[in-house]
Formats: structure tokens, C-alpha cells, sequence
């Protein structure tokens, strides 16, 4: 049996598709497009390389992007007075600051301090308590990314068992709540779970996002089951850099119905949903129905 690759990159243009095309009717009511802020504190690479690609695909789909490059040694004091301009600013619809943050400031305060109508990394405690309470809010973009992708590929999730494995507030948590939501029956694995491979294989759908090269092997993958495979592990083989999940995605393709390959799977998916949270913000707060999904 050979699954189906899940091609990330489609499903992202065609939920680019819909953002775009929720645009001109929000430009006539408001006069103005949704505008997305992003903070950047500090020179680490990959977080620089993410805010120009965020940035970058706003435009592309016709949004207003603000962006914010902060000095390492800002203070606590300095990013939370930009932060409160921003809840301020009715141009801003959506506000990401980008993580890690440097070690000095309080992650956890610094999310707390964004209106959670316009915290679309979807990590601020009110949104996190929204969707463990089934109500509407902002969700975190990997897990919403992860989600589309599954309803698209298998209609229908109801009754299916899916396990997530991590437990993580950014991934595997929200993961988890949103599969619950659909009537799925969840199991959350961890660091600590006992016969992981045991677990994997009575799944119908298994979402990976552990941060551990390869770990879940294709072995453990039921006949026909759908992988999600969330890992980025940067690896050095046959002394060649690479990128892998944390699935061993060629031997699970093997027994997998259909699965994600890493780069091109949860990634591209991950951007555009952050894009679609942006959309939805500006809709939500302007109170008109938030783009179809
Ligand atoms: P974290 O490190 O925050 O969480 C990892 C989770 O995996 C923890 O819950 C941990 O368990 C669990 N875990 C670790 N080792 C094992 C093991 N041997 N068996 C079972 N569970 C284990 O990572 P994130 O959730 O932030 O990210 C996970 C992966 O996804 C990373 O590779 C990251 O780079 C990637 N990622 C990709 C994104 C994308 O856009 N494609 C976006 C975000 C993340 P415990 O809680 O017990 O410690």
C-alpha cells in the first residue's frame, strides 16, 4: 500500500483562496484591509526568516502588514507599551509576537497583554479557555492548520480515534481540544506514556509533534490510518543537512491511507492559517461573518 501525500502547499492556497476572496466585501464595509502586526524582538535567525515570510504573505494576499524590529535589550516595559499601542490601533486586527522571546522577558506576560480579539497565535489564556470550553476564538495556527488539512482529506472525523503525540500548549493541547470538538476520541500521548507504539496503532489518525527526529516509527502505523506529521528536526545524514518529522515518513508511507511530508505538509499550513486567523480577527472585530473555512 502506498499513501497519499498531503500536499500542505495546496491546501494553503486554496484557504489563501477564500482569505482573498473574503477581502473586497471587508475593504467596502470598513474602507480599509485587515492588518496584521508583527513583533519582532531580537536577531535570532529563524525567527527573522518567519516575521519576513509572515509579513511577506499578507501583502501577497492583500492584507496591511505592520511590522516591529526590536532591539535584544528592549525591556519588559517598552514591549508592553508597543503592545497596548497596538490593542489601541484600529488599523491592527491581529498582533504575533514572534517566539522565542530573549530570556530577559516574561513570555507569559507579554502574550497576557494582547486583546485576545486580536491574538492570533491563538495562545493568550482567554483563547486557550475558549476552545477547551467550545467556544468561538482565536485558535493556534499549527493545530488549525492540522485540522483543515484532516477535514479536507477525510470529511467526516466523527467517532474516529486519533491520538496526538505531544502535549505542548502551543500544538499538541489545542490539537487535541480541536479533534475532541469534532467528536473525535483522543488520546494525548506524552514523554511519560506507556507502550507508545501499542497507542499509535489502535489510531485511525495520528497528529506527531514531539520535536524528536523519526521517533514514531512506520512500523506502529495502522493500515490505512491519516499521519499528521508536525516535527521540523534539522539532522545531519549520509553528510548531507536535512529536514525530517517525527514520523519515519518513508516506512509509514507504506502502511499510512494518506500523510504529511516534512518540508511541505504542516508548515505551509501553519503560515496561512495564521494568515485566516488575521482575516478573522478584522471580521470578528468589525462584526461581520469571519471567512469561510
Ligand atoms: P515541545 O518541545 O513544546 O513539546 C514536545 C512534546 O513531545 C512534549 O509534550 C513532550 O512530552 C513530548 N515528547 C517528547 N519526547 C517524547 C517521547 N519520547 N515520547 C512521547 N512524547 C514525547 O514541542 P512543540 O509542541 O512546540 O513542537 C513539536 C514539534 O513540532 C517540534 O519539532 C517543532 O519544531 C515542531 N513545530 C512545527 C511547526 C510547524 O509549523 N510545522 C509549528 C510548531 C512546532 P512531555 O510533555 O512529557 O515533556
Amino acid at each position: 500500500m502506498t499513501s497519499r501525500i498531503i500536499d500542505g502547499k495546496v491546501h494553503a492556497s486554496t484557504l489563501g483562496e477564500k482569505i482573498s476572496a473574503s477581502l473586497p466585501a471587508f475593504r467596502a464595509k470598513t474602507g480599509r484591509a485587515p492588518g496584521l502586526a508583527v513583533v519582532l524582538v531580537g536577531h535570532d535567525p529563524a525567527s527573522e526568516v518567519y516575521v519576513a515570510a509572515k509579513g511577506r504573505m499578507a501583502r501577497q494576499l492583500g492584507m496591511e502588514s505592520f511590522e516591529f524590529k526590536l532591539a535584544e535589550t528592549t525591556s519588559q516595559q517598552d514591549l508592553l507599551d508597543l503592545i497596548a499601542r497596538l490593542n489601541a490601533d484600529d488599523r491592527v486586527d491581529g498582533i504575533l509576537v514572534q517566539l522565542p522571546l530573549p530570556g530577559h522577558l516574561d513570555t507569559l506576560a507579554v502574550i497576557s497583554a494582547i486583546d485576545p480579539d486580536k491574538d492570533v497565535d491563538g495562545l493568550h489564556l482567554v483563547n486557550a479557555g475558549r476552545l477547551a470550553s467550545g467556544l468561538p476564538g482565536l485558535v493556534s495556527c499549527t493545530p488549525l492548520g492540522c485540522l483543515l488539512m484532516l477535514k479536507a482529506e477525510l470529511g467526516q472525523l466523527s467517532g474516529k480515534d486519533a491520538i496526538v503525540v505531544g502535549r505542548s500548549i502551543l500544538v499538541g493541547k489545542p490539537m487535541a481540544q480541536l479533534l475532541l470538538a469534532e467528536n473525535c476520541t483522543v488520546t494525548i500521548a506524552h514523554s511519560r506514556t506507556h507502550d507508545l507504539p501499542a497507542k499509535v496503532r489502535a489510531a485511525d489518525i495520528v497528529v506527531a509533534a514531539v520535536g524528536q527526529p523519526e521517533m514514531i516509527r512506520g512500523a506502529w502505523i495502522k493500515p490505512g490510518a491519516t499521519v499528521i506529521d508536525v516535527g521540523i528536526n534539522r539532522i545531519e545524514r549520509d553528510g548531507r543537512k536535512r529536514l525530517v518529522g517525527d514520523v519515519e515518513f518513508a516506512a509509514a508511507a507504506h502502511s499510512a491511507g494518506a500523510i504529511t511530508p516534512v518540508p511541505g505538509g504542516v508548515g505551509p499550513m501553519t503560515i496561512m492559517s495564521l494568515m485566516y486567523n488575521a482575516a478573522r480577527a478584522a471580521h470578528v472585530r468589525k462584526e461581520l461573518p469571519p471567512p469561510e473555512l
